[in-house]
């Protein structure tokens, strides 16, 4: 057994509700079954540093879900930071959806896309976004074709290709953080930043640059008013 392994069983037996204090003993008594020249005291600190570790993540998605190069492609196309997130939210769940029921073979879907069935509420919980009065996130990303709303179906069809084999740019592993997994991006040039400024969300870099043309053109135009 690695300490992968080991780590998944942890994570198991909390899901299940071992407490805390009994985890060690649980995954002890476990090996001891398998292995039964098991040397405790030397695997003491190793197995005690795994139960520390396994603790960062509530729930792990016994599957990861990957996100492509096409799909934030399409994703970015909104320009709108909230709706994006909302839309990479609602996608991976509905992949994590797919993932998990097409494991049944019995499983069909007439669908080329993927489909999800889930309360706006839900959603906009995993998207950690809470909702503005007289916003409705939904019926934009609807207008913005990327998302069909089937009619007494009762679910979304989201327009991504399930057969997208463009680049995987990362997994999602934690499904109760979803939302952090969709970075805030310069405006410009596109490179991942920390923190959305509240006027402008722009790297370093193409602040600077921003900053610096607005200046010149501030002086352009004053040197023009007095040379008229
Ligand atoms: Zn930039």
């Amino acid at each position: 057994m690695s300490g992968k392994d080991i780590r998944i069983l942890i994570k198991y037996y909390r899901h299940i509700g071992v407490e805390e204090d009994k985890l060690y003993e649980k995954i002890v008594n476990y090996l001891k079954k398998i292995y039964s020249d098991y040397p405790e005291p030397i695997y003491q600190n190793f197995i005690n540093r795994i139960i520390i570790t396994s603790k960062k993540y509530n729930l792990i998605i016994s599957e990861p879900v990957p996100f492509r190069k096409n799909e934030l492609e399409k994703i970015r196309t909104l320009k709108n930071y909230r709706l994006e997130k909302l839309l990479f939210t609602i996608l991976i769940l509905s992949k994590y959806d797919f993932i998990m029921k097409s494991k049944n073979e019995d499983y069909k879907n007439d669908y080329n896309n993927y489909t999800l069935n889930l309360k706006d509420s839900t959603v906009l919980r995993f998207a950690k976004i809470s909702k503005k009065k007289d916003e409705d996130l939904f019926h934009e990303l609807i207008l913005s074709g990327l998302m069909k709303h089937v009619r007494g179906g009762g679910f979304d069809v989201i327009l991504f290709d399930r057969d997208d084999t463009s680049d995987i740019l990362f997994y999602v592993e934690d499904i109760n953080n979803i939302w952090s997994y969709y970075k805030p991006y310069c405006e410009i040039c596109g490179i991942e930043i920390e923190k959305r400024n509240n006027r402008h969300s722009l790297c370093n870099e193409c602040y600077k640059i921003n900053y610096k043309k607005s200046q010149l053109e501030y002086i352009r135009k004053k040197r023009g008013f007095v040379e008229q």
